[in-house]
């Protein structure tokens, strides 16, 4: 069986005649058969994916005419259009759609002759931090199967965790990415917004979305979002700042100053063993030569309502189009008229948590209650970037937990959608202040489960977070 150690490693073994494409691809399957009860994948595109194995053979023995992602095993989320494949966000909505263009990351990633091997699971619309809001049912951690994966791309996290693919893509509006990989004991990067075009995505809350990574090591993520960043015509909010090479600067070793917010590891809802862990990694870092200073930080009660409200917002204009004419499902029920076909379509395809969301941004921007939810929400989110501005202008990063507590059993929070939403108090930050952000799989908790630190950059800095975080991998493998 092929393990995979990063890129550049399964580079050199089909550089040096050790695998081929193919016999990669066939492992890959067959662990995906073993795994199939964790429910990570909603299809698996085995037959296309020995087709394209089969012909990336043919250039064996040239690998200068390899692509950056030559035989890379990807899995993607149920909200990226692959042209030709479903594409459904989890909902029966779509459950009869298929895509028909690539979404520009995925076009990205196939000129660089990656392999998709399948589609995941995730929470309906990416909406949610458990996986337990699926039309396809929930995904498990392989960690602990009693236990959730995260979410929104629980299915993308658990396909990396369970080496049922080498990387994935998910998408991260307040946390999908991270979150997930943090409860999954994997990697996981959100970029900066516009740092990746979001053509293609299905959009749940546009001023928030950005498509995501999950891998094993930091190279590898860093690889992937060389390949899929950059300026693209078909989406206006993309930066066409130039994309460096993120590999290149990877292993140069440096000291950062490092800012760190009391108020997060003060929070009541903070596990008491994160806390310390994280407040010794603290420590570690300073003793490596780091600055790593407290700073003080006035908004952390106001970023979850504000994220509740402002994209809540969003998505119940961006769900508009799913009303059985334009989009999506179209009741089979007998209806009155036009208003009682919207109706019966959109309560029958729609889910409980999404219905929810729509409702809540339906009442935000309503007249009446526009002034005070939406727009002063949009007030907050102002003065959080420009005190996220301020706290770039003297330091390189900002390091905080990932997540309150690591994952929870199924059924824990899912009666409770307040307590759920609380959960992603330190992740909605970076969408909020649409800056790049981590998660490194650092500690394990005493209860046996995996998690994470987060460390954030500013705008377009991801070269920096990615420099840093692998040299804080790199040196905690060396310490373990
Ligand atoms: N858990 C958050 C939510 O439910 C984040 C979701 C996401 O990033 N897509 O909104």
């Amino acid at each position: 069986m092929y393990t995979h150690r990063s890129i550049s490693d399964l580079r050199n073994k089909l550089s040096c005649g050790e695998v081929t494409c193919t016999e990669i691809v066939s492992s890959y399957l067959k662990q995906i058969e073993n795994k199939k009860h964790l429910n990570a994948f909603i299809e698996v595109y085995a037959a296309e994916a020995l087709e394209k194995a089969k012909s990336l053979d043919q250039k064996l023995k040239t690998p200068n005419s390899w692509g950056k992602l030559f035989g890379t095993v990807i899995g993607i989320k149920d909200v990226l259009c692959y042209k030709d494949h479903h594409v459904g966000a989890a909902s029966k909505v779509l459950e009869n759609y298929t895509a028909i263009y690539n979404a520009t990351a995925i076009q990205k990633i196939l000129d660089e002759d990656a392999i998709i091997i399948g589609n995941l699971n995730c929470d309906e619309f990416a909406m949610g931090s458990s996986n337990e809001h699926s039309s396809h049912g929930r995904v498990l951690n392989a960690w602990d199967e009693t236990r959730v994966p995260g979410g929104s791309s629980g299915g993308s996290a658990v396909a990396v965790q369970a080496n049922m693919c080498m990387v994935s893509l998910g998408s991260d509006t307040g946390g999908s990415v991270r979150q997930p990989a943090d409860f999954c004991g994997i990697i996981g990067l959100k970029p900066s917004y516009g740092r990746v075009s979001r053509y293609g995505l299905l959009a749940y809350a546009s001023s928030f979305d950005q498509i995501g990574i999950f891998a094993h090591g930091v190279e590898d993520a860093a690889l992937v979002l060389e390949v899929i960043a950059g300026a693209d015509e078909y989406d206006s909010t993309c930066s066409s700042s130039p994309v460096p090479n993120y590999i290149s600067s990877l292993n140069q070793k440096a000291t950062f100053k490092i800012a760190y917010f009391p108020e997060c590891l003060e929070h009541p809802s903070l596990d008491q063993e994160i806390k310390t862990n994280i407040e010794q990694r603290i420590r570690e870092l300073r003793s490596q030569g780091h600055t790593v200073e407290a700073v003080g930080f006035d908004y952390l009660d106001f970023i979850v309502p504000a994220y509740y409200i402002l994209t809540t917002a969003e998505a119940s204009s961006n769900l508009s189009r799913y009303d059985g004419v334009r989009f999506g499902y179209r009741t089979d029920a007998p209806v009155d008229n036009l208003q009682d076909l919207y109706k019966k379509s959109r309560s029958a395809g729609f889910g409980k948590e999404v219905k929810r969301r729509i409702m809540l941004g339906t009442f935000v921007l309503s007249t009446g209650y526009y002034d005070a939810y939406y727009a002063k929400a949009q007030q907050v989110r102002r003065l959080i970037a420009d005190q996220t501005k301020e706290i770039f202008k003297s330091y390189d990063l900002l390091l905080m937990p990932t997540t309150p507590s690591t994952a929870f059993k199924f059924g824990e929070k899912s009666n409770d959608a307040v307590e759920m939403f609380l959960g992603d108090l330190y992740t909605v930050y970076a969408n909020l202040a649409g800056i790049a952000a981590i998660s490194m799989p650092m500690f394990k908790h005493s209860n046996g489960m995996p998690f994470g630190l987060q460390i954030l950059a500013d705008k377009m800095k991801e070269s920096t977070l990615l420099q840093f975080s692998n040299q804080a991998m790199h040196q905690m493998k060396h310490v373990e």
